[in-house]
């Protein structure tokens, strides 16, 4: 039986405000975003309506950096994060992830990515990844950067590969421009974006690389997208000028507070960023959720450890708005309509017509009431749908 949601006058962020109107859902696409959209069915159709009176509706999250298939390991084998769950994303109203390796390219493997973005598919969440790890040369999936990109659909860019970083394999300038020309060349013969995600880390002058690389090469700085800009002072300062020579910065939600002390906290990096006249379009937010958040005492031993939360895009989205004053608009772009152009991810990120209808519905109390993922109810009048081994 064909089946039809009709979700009545709900305050629409597309993420610009539409205001209250209705929106149609058939096929996991959106069909039809007006106001008071009446439906006459018959003929075996069914309709399902919800009555959205003060819930707000704004697109589905989109996560571009979760080490779905588990992380970490830095402090020995039982430090190894585990798998991303599917109530771990629905928390975060998270309906498209990207999934990264990490730190561990030594005995994790871009495949064991690749299958866990297949089962996040199969569970209902929209999900794709980075091929490679933080060393280089990278580990890929069929022997190289350009070959993944092209000819394997759920690889749309490589990384997060390390730079500037004590864990890093120190490339020198010929072989970034390597990895990028593959990541760029591979993603268009495989009509992606083929972006290159670069883990920074905390050396003086971090971005000089990026700067070398472009500077050598014909590859434009927007090919490059380094993560953690907010991780320490100088980095995020770097951040202000790399962003308004048209780089692309992506801040990362789940180290904070855990490293409060050193890092700037991401809902007041995003208004910064904005006051420094960075265009809003090259600003992105992703978690690192279930990466590990070790600490170290003075002697380099480990003191305490936790797991990065993908839900905390949703968090300092939340943030934005109510404890840094932003409009709606600003704060829900970089976690939905900027990744989903950045990664060129098409029918994500946005509210409107022939989008996916990755929907998400929140209360006054910015709680989520309903999740819809490419049409399927995943979060339902408050209640979560379970992945395949969660209790
Ligand atoms: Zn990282």
């Amino acid at each position: 039986m064909e089946h039809l949601l009709l979700l009545k006058g709900a305050d629409i962020f597309s993420p610009a405000p539409l205001g209250l109107l209705d929106i149609l859902v058939a096929g996991g696409k959106i069909i039809a975003v007006g106001p008071s959209l009446e439906m006459q069915v018959g003929g075996g159709i069914e309709l399902e309506l919800i009555d959205c009176a003060g819930l707000k509706a704004v697109p589905g999250l989109i996560d571009g950096h979760v080490h779905v298939a588990g992380a970490g390991g830095e402090g020995g084998p039982a430090t190894r994060t585990p798998e991303v769950t599917l109530s771990q994303l629905l928390a975060g109203g998270i309906t498209t992830v990207i999934g990264c390796l990490g730190t561990d390219g030594y005995t994790r493997s871009p495949l064991s990515v690749l299958m866990k973005v297949k089962a996040l598919r199969a569970e209902g969440v929209s999900s794709w990844m980075l091929t490679g790890a933080y060393q280089v040369p990278p580990p890929t999936i069929t022997g190289d950067v350009g070959r993944d990109l092209a000819l394997i659909e759920e690889v749309i860019g490589v990384g997060e590969v390390a730079i500037s970083d004590h864990r890093a394999s120190f490339m020198d300038t010929g072989a970034l421009i390597d990895l990028a020309s593959k990541a760029r060349v591979g993603g268009m013969l495989g009509g992606k974006a083929g972006i290159v995600q670069l883990h920074m880390g905390d050396a003086e002058n971090p971005l000089r690389p990026i700067h070398d690389a472009v500077e050598a090469s014909m590859i434009p700085l927007s090919q490059f997208m380094p993560t953690h800009m907010n991780r320490n002072a100088w980095i995020f300062e770097a951040a202000k000028e790399f962003g308004r020579k048209g780089g692309r910065i992506d801040l990362t939600a789940s180290s904070y507070p855990y490293f409060s002390d050193v890092e700037i906290k991401p809902s007041i990096a995003v208004r910064e960023l904005l006051a420094a006249e960075v265009p809003l379009d090259r600003i992105t937010l992703s978690s690192d959720g279930n990466g590990s958040l070790p600490g170290f005492d003075d002697r380099g031993n480990l003191v305490r450890l936790d797991i990065g939360q993908p839900s905390s895009i949703y968090t300092v989205m939340v943030d934005m708005v109510v404890q840094e004053d932003m409009a709606m608009e600003s704060a829900l772009s970089v976690v939905t309509r900027n990744p989903a152009r950045t990664y060129r991810l098409p029918g994500k990120g946005e509210i409107g017509l022939g989008y996916d209808a990755d929907i998400v519905l929140v209360d006054e109390e910015w709680q989520i009431t309903h999740l819809l993922a490419r049409g399927r109810f995943l979060v339902k009048a408050g209640v979560g749908k379970k992945g395949t081994f969660e209790p």
